[in-house]
């Protein structure tokens, strides 16, 4: 059931969901923003402690006056909320503050680089490039299957566990996918991942702002060892992400970046690092961004992270269904039982390339979607069955059109109301190809993306 009584309540607290964009024609429409897995909209709350704060912004941890200790002790309070969001020890874990999620498994694979001889990571088959490169670099990268529908396979996962034993260092894994948004089962994967004697990873980009998150689950087996995440993907547009993991990862040897902030004591000869989260966060950190987050997961915790989810489920059922009955869709995924799923979908509609498909929904209503690959490739090659041959031909020649999808993603503020405008503008684009081809044709003929890296 739709939660209509909720959807002006949630609307009415992300900043900017009405503005007037212009289209082509020389009108102008409010933009429908269905492009939230890339990022959201800044909460109202959030500039407005933003705001608040400012005046007392000041240098962090250095300095000895009022509004830098101020300052300090609101940075230092901010990593107990963000623990207790996601269910971290406050005490046991280190939440250290980044600029993303990338940066924040970057600076993981180079941690746990110093300190294993197990070098095998396991990521999975559906990961977003960020929980895939970085591994790369410094360990032997296997990758876990996706069943026919593109959902992890856990009996995979099992089978790897055994395969590589005490060679694994990190089962590497979303928490939501950015393409399917299939929701993975974190604690239940954790458990197995422990029972071999390894750690987890999860990648929460798409999860925070759209689905319950617990660290530290009473069985303790099921505990995520990492958890990251960006905080502009979750209303917080300012500069912030987060790495959490277990002190004792980060209180041996040095960081990947050293600088200020970082250190005891030095002499010429001698360097004392500080304990981490500080000795992980060299030169002066991002305070505003900071306050931004904190502000965000209060105002996401009032909302309840649970109301959220079920309002975006409606959403995903309600569009879902209808995109069924769109004529020459395909819709990727499971499109029967999909309740694992936070609220994004993917689609093609056969005859037009995804991006033409992409830039007519905005020249013509103004909505706001991503097409592409969603720097996820490995999956949506299996997802669009696309041979080896092809993605060779690709590699040898990049001015050829590259595979792709179109991606719909839901926040909290979005409504019924705009999936009918979205559904009827793809009916009406699928039912009359040529015409909006023809129509916008010079406008893709110079699209920025056609021929871009994808
Ligand atoms: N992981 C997933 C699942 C994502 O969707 C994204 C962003 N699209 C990232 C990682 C990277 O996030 P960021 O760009 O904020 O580092």
């Amino acid at each position: 059931m739709i939660l209509e009584n909720n959807l002006p309540y949630f609307r009415s607290f992300v900043h900017g969901v009405n503005t007037n964009i212009p289209l082509p024609n020389g009108q102008y429409t409010p933009e429908i923003n269905f492009d939230n897995a890339a990022t959201t909209p800044p909460l109202k709350s959030v500039l407005y402690d933003i705001l608040a704060f400012s005046p007392m912004y000041s240098s962090i941890h250095r300095g000895t006056g009022f509004k830098s200790r101020y300052s300090s002790d609101m940075f230092e309070k901010s990593r107990k909320t963000v623990a207790e969001f996601v269910g971290a020890d406050p005490e046991k874990d280190a939440v250290i503050f980044v600029k993303n999620t990338t940066e924040a498994i970057n600076k993981l694979s180079y941690r746990l680089d110093k300190r294993s001889r197990k070098d095998i990571i396991l990521s999975t088959s559906m990961e977003h490039h960020s929980n895939d490169l970085p591994w790369r670099k410094r360990f032997r990268v296997d990758y876990i299957d996706i069943d026919k529908k593109g959902r992890l396979s856990l009996r995979d996962l099992e089978y790897k566990l055994r395969k590589y034993g005490n060679s694994v260092r990190l089962v590497a894994i979303t928490g939501a996918s950015n393409v399917t948004g299939y929701i993975n089962p974190i604690n239940e994967i954790a458990e197995l991942v422990h029972n071999y004697n390894s750690e987890i990873l999860v990648d929460g980009a798409q999860m925070v702002a759209h689905t319950p998150v617990n660290m530290r689950p009473e069985n303790s087996k099921q505990r995520i060892d990492y958890f990251v995440f960006s905080a502009h993907k979750m209303y917080a547009p300012f500069g912030t992400g987060v790495l959490i993991g277990p002190n004792t990862t980060f209180e041996e040897g040095p960081p990947d970046y050293a600088g200020g902030g970082t250190v005891d004591i030095v002499t010429h000869d001698y360097i004392k690092w500080a304990e981490p989260p500080h000795k992980e966060e060299a030169g002066s950190p991002n305070i505003i961004g900071v306050v931004a987050l904190s502000s965000a997961i209060k105002t996401l915790q009032m909302l309840g992270i649970q109301n959220i989810h079920n309002h975006e489920k409606d959403l995903t059922k309600y569009a879902m269904e209808k995109l069924k009955s769109i004529p020459y869709i395909e819709i990727y995924g499971d499109t029967q039982d999909y309740e694992d799923r936070v609220g994004i979908i993917t689609f093609n509609i056969q005859g037009i390339h995804h991006e033409e498909l992409a830039n007519i929904l905005s020249f013509e209503a103004g909505i706001a979607v991503r097409n592409g690959c969603f720097c996820a490739h490995p999956y949506l090659h299996s997802l669009l069955n696309v041979s080896r041959d092809v993605i060779e031909e690709r590699i040898n020649d990049s001015s050829l059109p590259h595979p792709g999808m179109v991606r719909i993603s839901f926040g909290m503020y979005n409504n019924t109301s705009e999936i009918d405008t979205f559904v009827n503008t793809l009916s009406k684009i699928s039912k009359n190809k040529k015409h909006y081809l023809k129509k916008y044709a010079s406008i893709n003929a110079n699209s920025r993306y056609r021929k871009s890296n994808f």
